[in-house]
Protein backbone atom coordinates (compact mmCIF):
# COMPACT_ATOMS: atom_id res chain seq x y z
CA UNK A 1 0.00 0.00 0.00
CA UNK A 2 2.90 2.11 0.72
CA UNK A 3 3.69 2.33 -2.82
CA UNK A 4 0.74 2.50 -4.08
CA UNK A 5 0.12 5.95 -1.12
CA UNK A 6 3.71 7.27 -3.09
CA UNK A 7 2.10 7.04 -6.64
CA UNK A 8 -0.63 8.80 -5.16
CA UNK A 9 1.72 11.69 -3.96
CA UNK A 10 3.08 12.26 -7.61
CA UNK A 11 -0.35 12.13 -8.89
CA UNK A 12 -1.11 14.94 -7.28
CA UNK A 13 1.77 16.88 -7.58
CA UNK A 14 0.72 17.05 -11.61
CA UNK A 15 -3.04 17.25 -10.69
CA UNK A 16 -2.88 19.89 -8.49
CA UNK A 17 -2.05 22.55 -9.94
CA UNK A 18 -4.76 22.04 -12.83
CA UNK A 19 -7.38 22.75 -9.90
CA UNK A 20 -6.47 26.54 -10.28
CA UNK A 21 -6.81 26.41 -14.08
CA UNK A 22 -8.55 23.22 -14.76
CA UNK A 23 -7.23 21.34 -17.34
CA UNK A 24 -8.31 18.28 -16.02
CA UNK A 25 -10.64 16.58 -18.93
CA UNK A 26 -10.88 17.84 -22.22
CA UNK A 27 -13.05 20.43 -21.87
CA UNK A 28 -9.81 22.59 -21.06
CA UNK A 29 -12.65 25.32 -19.06
CA UNK A 30 -9.38 26.96 -17.83
CA UNK A 31 -11.44 27.97 -14.69
CA UNK A 32 -10.12 28.42 -10.88
CA UNK A 33 -11.91 25.67 -9.33
CA UNK A 34 -10.39 26.84 -5.91
CA UNK A 35 -13.20 29.64 -5.89
CA UNK A 36 -15.69 27.25 -6.06
CA UNK A 37 -17.65 24.84 -8.15
CA UNK A 38 -16.77 25.92 -12.08
CA UNK A 39 -17.02 24.64 -15.54
CA UNK A 40 -18.84 22.27 -17.36
CA UNK A 41 -18.87 19.75 -14.61
CA UNK A 42 -20.14 22.55 -12.37
CA UNK A 43 -17.58 21.20 -9.24
CA UNK A 44 -15.11 22.74 -7.15
CA UNK A 45 -12.22 21.01 -5.37
CA UNK A 46 -14.17 19.04 -3.36
CA UNK A 47 -15.80 15.91 -4.50
CA UNK A 48 -19.79 15.96 -4.40
CA UNK A 49 -21.35 12.43 -3.97
CA UNK A 50 -25.20 11.71 -4.38
CA UNK A 51 -24.82 8.32 -2.16
CA UNK A 52 -22.40 5.55 -1.36
CA UNK A 53 -24.21 1.94 -1.43
CA UNK A 54 -23.38 -1.95 -2.39
CA UNK A 55 -24.51 -2.02 -5.89
CA UNK A 56 -25.67 -5.85 -6.85
CA UNK A 57 -26.03 -4.86 -10.71
CA UNK A 58 -22.47 -4.24 -11.68
CA UNK A 59 -20.96 -6.90 -14.13
CA UNK A 60 -20.67 -9.97 -12.07
CA UNK A 61 -17.16 -9.34 -11.82
CA UNK A 62 -17.66 -6.75 -9.84
CA UNK A 63 -21.03 -6.84 -8.21
CA UNK A 64 -20.94 -11.04 -7.24
CA UNK A 65 -22.49 -13.29 -9.85
CA UNK A 66 -25.91 -12.68 -11.21
CA UNK A 67 -28.69 -15.78 -9.26
CA UNK A 68 -26.53 -16.12 -6.54
CA UNK A 69 -23.20 -16.70 -5.05
CA UNK A 70 -20.07 -16.32 -7.25
CA UNK A 71 -18.50 -19.43 -7.59
CA UNK A 72 -16.58 -20.97 -4.72
CA UNK A 73 -17.68 -18.24 -2.19
CA UNK A 74 -19.58 -21.80 -0.75
CA UNK A 75 -23.06 -20.39 -0.50
CA UNK A 76 -23.37 -17.36 0.17
CA UNK A 77 -25.19 -14.02 -1.26
CA UNK A 78 -23.06 -11.39 -3.00
CA UNK A 79 -21.85 -8.65 -1.16
CA UNK A 80 -21.86 -5.98 -4.32
CA UNK A 81 -19.80 -3.52 -5.29
CA UNK A 82 -18.74 -0.58 -3.36
CA UNK A 83 -20.39 2.00 -5.28
CA UNK A 84 -19.74 6.10 -5.19
CA UNK A 85 -21.82 8.14 -7.24
CA UNK A 86 -20.42 11.34 -7.95
CA UNK A 87 -22.18 14.58 -8.43
CA UNK A 88 -21.64 17.08 -11.54
CA UNK A 89 -20.31 15.44 -14.72
CA UNK A 90 -17.60 16.41 -17.45
CA UNK A 91 -19.60 14.74 -20.47
CA UNK A 92 -23.19 15.72 -19.52
CA UNK A 93 -25.08 13.53 -21.87
CA UNK A 94 -28.50 14.34 -22.71
CA UNK A 95 -29.90 11.15 -22.05
CA UNK A 96 -28.20 10.36 -19.10
CA UNK A 97 -29.94 8.19 -16.76
CA UNK A 98 -28.55 9.64 -13.32
CA UNK A 99 -29.04 13.09 -14.70
CA UNK A 100 -30.41 13.75 -11.42
CA UNK A 101 -26.98 13.73 -10.09
CA UNK A 102 -24.78 14.43 -13.45
CA UNK A 103 -26.96 17.33 -14.62
CA UNK A 104 -28.67 18.70 -11.19
CA UNK A 105 -25.77 17.90 -8.91
CA UNK A 106 -27.87 16.65 -6.64
CA UNK A 107 -26.07 15.17 -3.36
CA UNK A 108 -23.76 16.82 -1.01
CA UNK A 109 -20.46 18.07 -0.99
CA UNK A 110 -17.63 15.92 1.75
CA UNK A 111 -14.81 16.37 2.94
CA UNK A 112 -11.81 14.25 1.80
CA UNK A 113 -11.88 12.46 5.36
CA UNK A 114 -15.57 11.98 5.01
CA UNK A 115 -14.91 10.48 1.41
CA UNK A 116 -12.08 8.15 3.12
CA UNK A 117 -14.26 7.59 5.58
CA UNK A 118 -17.36 5.92 3.23
CA UNK A 119 -14.40 4.05 1.35
CA UNK A 120 -13.75 2.12 4.05
CA UNK A 121 -17.15 1.66 5.42
CA UNK A 122 -17.70 0.27 2.47
CA UNK A 123 -14.72 -2.22 2.66
CA UNK A 124 -16.23 -3.18 6.10
CA UNK A 125 -19.48 -3.86 5.08
CA UNK A 126 -18.25 -6.20 2.69
CA UNK A 127 -17.73 -4.53 -0.50
CA UNK A 128 -15.68 -6.07 -2.90
CA UNK A 129 -14.28 -2.93 -4.22
CA UNK A 130 -14.60 0.70 -4.98
CA UNK A 131 -15.95 1.41 -7.43
CA UNK A 132 -15.98 5.36 -8.52
CA UNK A 133 -18.48 6.36 -10.50
CA UNK A 134 -18.21 9.49 -12.84
CA UNK A 135 -14.37 10.24 -11.38
CA UNK A 136 -12.54 12.17 -13.68
CA UNK A 137 -13.65 15.89 -12.60
CA UNK A 138 -13.24 15.08 -8.98
CA UNK A 139 -9.55 12.58 -9.23
CA UNK A 140 -7.64 14.97 -7.13
CA UNK A 141 -10.10 15.08 -4.12
CA UNK A 142 -10.67 11.60 -4.94
CA UNK A 143 -7.05 10.43 -4.82
CA UNK A 144 -6.38 12.74 -1.26
CA UNK A 145 -8.88 10.58 -0.10
CA UNK A 146 -7.91 7.43 -1.11
CA UNK A 147 -4.39 8.43 0.25
CA UNK A 148 -6.03 8.44 3.99
CA UNK A 149 -8.23 5.50 3.19
CA UNK A 150 -5.25 3.51 2.50
CA UNK A 151 -3.15 4.30 5.04
CA UNK A 152 -6.23 3.83 7.41
CA UNK A 153 -6.62 0.08 5.95
CA UNK A 154 -8.20 0.22 2.21
CA UNK A 155 -7.28 -3.18 0.65
CA UNK A 156 -10.03 -3.91 -1.84
CA UNK A 157 -9.40 -2.69 -5.48
CA UNK A 158 -10.54 0.59 -6.86
CA UNK A 159 -12.09 0.60 -9.77
CA UNK A 160 -12.43 3.65 -12.05
CA UNK A 161 -15.83 3.59 -13.59
CA UNK A 162 -15.99 6.54 -16.15
CA UNK A 163 -17.58 7.65 -19.44
CA UNK A 164 -14.59 8.22 -21.24
CA UNK A 165 -13.89 11.28 -22.09
CA UNK A 166 -10.15 11.69 -20.44
CA UNK A 167 -7.34 13.03 -20.66
CA UNK A 168 -4.72 10.38 -21.81
CA UNK A 169 -2.29 12.58 -19.73
CA UNK A 170 -4.20 12.13 -17.03
CA UNK A 171 -5.04 8.44 -16.81
CA UNK A 172 -1.02 8.00 -17.14
CA UNK A 173 -1.33 9.82 -13.42
CA UNK A 174 -3.55 6.42 -12.12
CA UNK A 175 -0.54 3.82 -13.22
CA UNK A 176 -0.89 1.62 -10.42
CA UNK A 177 -3.77 3.06 -8.37
CA UNK A 178 -6.48 2.05 -10.35
CA UNK A 179 -6.77 -1.70 -10.33
CA UNK A 180 -9.73 -2.33 -12.57
CA UNK A 181 -10.30 0.48 -15.36
CA UNK A 182 -14.25 0.55 -16.63
CA UNK A 183 -14.31 3.38 -19.46
CA UNK A 184 -17.66 3.59 -21.56
CA UNK A 185 -16.53 3.85 -25.26
CA UNK A 186 -19.88 5.41 -26.10
CA UNK A 187 -19.62 7.00 -29.34
CA UNK A 188 -17.50 6.74 -32.37
CA UNK A 189 -19.05 9.73 -35.01
CA UNK A 190 -17.80 12.91 -33.68
CA UNK A 191 -21.53 13.85 -35.17
CA UNK A 192 -23.02 11.37 -32.88
CA UNK A 193 -21.04 12.54 -29.70
CA UNK A 194 -21.57 16.24 -30.71
CA UNK A 195 -24.94 15.60 -30.91
CA UNK A 196 -25.89 13.76 -27.61
CA UNK A 197 -22.79 14.79 -25.12
CA UNK A 198 -22.13 17.93 -26.56
CA UNK A 199 -18.33 16.72 -27.38
CA UNK A 200 -17.26 16.30 -31.55
CA UNK A 201 -13.72 14.63 -30.17
CA UNK A 202 -15.58 12.00 -27.84
CA UNK A 203 -13.56 9.00 -29.54
CA UNK A 204 -10.67 10.85 -30.23
CA UNK A 205 -9.68 11.11 -26.50
CA UNK A 206 -11.50 8.24 -25.27
CA UNK A 207 -9.89 5.74 -27.87
CA UNK A 208 -6.67 6.85 -26.53
CA UNK A 209 -7.68 6.85 -22.83
CA UNK A 210 -8.89 3.11 -23.20
CA UNK A 211 -5.40 2.25 -24.89
CA UNK A 212 -3.48 3.64 -22.50
CA UNK A 213 -5.92 1.72 -19.86
CA UNK A 214 -5.22 -1.49 -21.73
CA UNK A 215 -1.33 -0.61 -21.63
CA UNK A 216 -1.73 -0.35 -17.52
CA UNK A 217 -4.07 -3.22 -16.73
CA UNK A 218 -3.86 -5.43 -19.70
CA UNK A 219 -5.29 -8.88 -18.99
CA UNK A 220 -8.90 -9.21 -16.56
CA UNK A 221 -7.37 -10.85 -13.96
CA UNK A 222 -10.34 -13.01 -11.20
CA UNK A 223 -9.79 -14.05 -7.81
CA UNK A 224 -10.91 -17.91 -6.91
CA UNK A 225 -14.03 -16.52 -6.26
CA UNK A 226 -14.67 -14.58 -9.78
CA UNK A 227 -14.34 -11.23 -8.66
CA UNK A 228 -12.32 -9.36 -10.29
CA UNK A 229 -8.51 -7.96 -8.82
CA UNK A 230 -6.90 -6.04 -11.91
CA UNK A 231 -8.06 -5.24 -15.73
CA UNK A 232 -10.16 -3.45 -18.33
CA UNK A 233 -13.56 -3.99 -19.36
CA UNK A 234 -14.94 -1.50 -21.96
CA UNK A 235 -18.52 -0.11 -21.45
CA UNK A 236 -20.73 0.05 -24.13
CA UNK A 237 -24.54 1.22 -24.30
CA UNK A 238 -26.16 0.94 -27.82
CA UNK A 239 -28.43 3.61 -28.74
CA UNK A 240 -31.54 3.26 -30.48
CA UNK A 241 -31.13 3.96 -33.98
CA UNK A 242 -27.48 3.98 -34.06
CA UNK A 243 -26.72 0.71 -34.66
CA UNK A 244 -23.99 1.66 -36.87
CA UNK A 245 -22.41 3.85 -34.79
CA UNK A 246 -21.66 0.71 -32.31
CA UNK A 247 -20.91 -1.44 -35.14
CA UNK A 248 -17.96 1.00 -35.66
CA UNK A 249 -16.72 1.14 -32.04
CA UNK A 250 -16.68 -2.19 -31.91
CA UNK A 251 -14.61 -2.65 -35.05
CA UNK A 252 -12.25 -0.23 -33.42
CA UNK A 253 -12.06 -2.36 -30.61
CA UNK A 254 -11.63 -5.65 -32.90
CA UNK A 255 -8.85 -3.75 -34.96
CA UNK A 256 -7.06 -2.34 -31.87
CA UNK A 257 -7.31 -4.61 -28.82
CA UNK A 258 -7.47 -8.17 -28.28
CA UNK A 259 -10.10 -11.07 -28.82
CA UNK A 260 -10.48 -11.47 -24.84
CA UNK A 261 -10.41 -8.25 -23.90
CA UNK A 262 -13.88 -7.95 -21.41
CA UNK A 263 -16.62 -5.61 -22.99
CA UNK A 264 -19.72 -4.95 -21.51
CA UNK A 265 -22.62 -4.21 -24.54
CA UNK A 266 -25.36 -2.48 -22.33
CA UNK A 267 -28.99 -2.71 -23.44
CA UNK A 268 -30.39 -0.54 -20.59
CA UNK A 269 -31.21 2.46 -22.53
CA UNK A 270 -34.03 4.40 -21.52
CA UNK A 271 -35.13 8.21 -23.12
CA UNK A 272 -34.23 10.01 -20.21
CA UNK A 273 -34.14 13.66 -19.17
CA UNK A 274 -33.54 15.69 -22.61
CA UNK A 275 -32.78 12.89 -25.23
CA UNK A 276 -33.39 14.28 -28.43
CA UNK A 277 -36.62 12.77 -30.85
CA UNK A 278 -34.47 10.66 -32.83
CA UNK A 279 -33.71 8.66 -29.59
CA UNK A 280 -36.99 9.26 -27.55
CA UNK A 281 -37.99 5.38 -27.75
CA UNK A 282 -36.29 2.51 -26.07
CA UNK A 283 -33.90 0.46 -28.11
CA UNK A 284 -35.42 -2.47 -29.77
CA UNK A 285 -34.60 -5.78 -28.70
CA UNK A 286 -33.33 -6.92 -32.26
CA UNK A 287 -31.10 -3.87 -32.51
CA UNK A 288 -28.91 -4.96 -29.02
CA UNK A 289 -29.17 -8.74 -31.00
CA UNK A 290 -27.33 -7.42 -33.72
CA UNK A 291 -24.53 -5.72 -31.76
CA UNK A 292 -24.21 -8.24 -30.13
CA UNK A 293 -24.01 -11.15 -33.09
CA UNK A 294 -20.89 -8.33 -34.33
CA UNK A 295 -19.04 -8.93 -31.24
CA UNK A 296 -19.32 -12.38 -31.84
CA UNK A 297 -18.65 -12.42 -35.35
CA UNK A 298 -15.04 -9.91 -34.19
CA UNK A 299 -14.01 -12.77 -32.18
CA UNK A 300 -14.07 -11.09 -29.23
CA UNK A 301 -14.42 -13.71 -26.66
CA UNK A 302 -15.12 -11.90 -22.83
CA UNK A 303 -18.45 -10.63 -23.17
CA UNK A 304 -20.51 -9.20 -20.67
CA UNK A 305 -24.48 -9.25 -22.01
CA UNK A 306 -27.76 -8.04 -20.41
CA UNK A 307 -30.56 -10.56 -20.96
CA UNK A 308 -33.39 -8.50 -22.17
CA UNK A 309 -33.41 -4.42 -23.55
CA UNK A 310 -35.57 -2.05 -20.93
CA UNK A 311 -38.78 -1.74 -23.04
CA UNK A 312 -41.25 1.50 -22.34
CA UNK A 313 -41.33 0.62 -18.90
CA UNK A 314 -38.80 2.87 -16.75
CA UNK A 315 -39.60 1.55 -13.09
CA UNK A 316 -35.61 0.16 -13.76
CA UNK A 317 -34.68 3.97 -14.36
CA UNK A 318 -32.55 4.34 -10.79
CA UNK A 319 -33.97 7.20 -9.06
CA UNK A 320 -31.17 8.83 -6.57
CA UNK A 321 -33.90 10.56 -4.76
CA UNK A 322 -34.45 7.06 -3.05
CA UNK A 323 -32.70 5.69 -0.52
CA UNK A 324 -32.00 2.80 -2.71
CA UNK A 325 -31.75 3.91 -6.16
CA UNK A 326 -31.48 1.40 -8.26
CA UNK A 327 -33.31 -2.72 -8.05
CA UNK A 328 -30.79 -5.57 -8.91
CA UNK A 329 -30.84 -6.16 -12.27
CA UNK A 330 -28.65 -9.20 -13.75
CA UNK A 331 -26.47 -9.53 -16.08
CA UNK A 332 -25.06 -12.73 -17.93
CA UNK A 333 -21.53 -13.43 -19.15
S1 LIG B 1 -12.82 18.85 -15.00
FE1 LIG B 1 -14.60 20.25 -15.07
S2 LIG B 1 -13.77 22.34 -14.96
FE2 LIG B 1 -12.07 20.93 -15.45
S3 LIG B 1 -11.88 20.97 -17.67
FE3 LIG B 1 -13.23 19.23 -17.16
S4 LIG B 1 -15.34 20.02 -17.16
FE4 LIG B 1 -13.95 21.79 -17.14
Amino acid sequence: MDAKIRRIERALEALEPKEADCTICPRDCRVDRRKGPAGVCGSGVRAGISTGLLHYGEEPVLSGRAGGAPEGSGGAPPRGSGTIFFTGCNLKCLFCQNYQISWEGRGRILTEDELAALMLDLQARGAYNINLVSPTHVIAPILRALRAALAGGLRIPIVYNSNGYEKVDVIERLAGIVDVYLPDLKYFSPEVSKKYSGASDYFAHASQAVEEMFVQRPDLVLDDEGLAREGLIIRHLVLPGRVEDSMAVLDWIGRTLPPDTALSLMSQYHPCYRAPEDIRRPLGAEEYRAVVDRARALGLTQLFIQPEVFGTDDHLVPDFERGDPFRWRPQEK
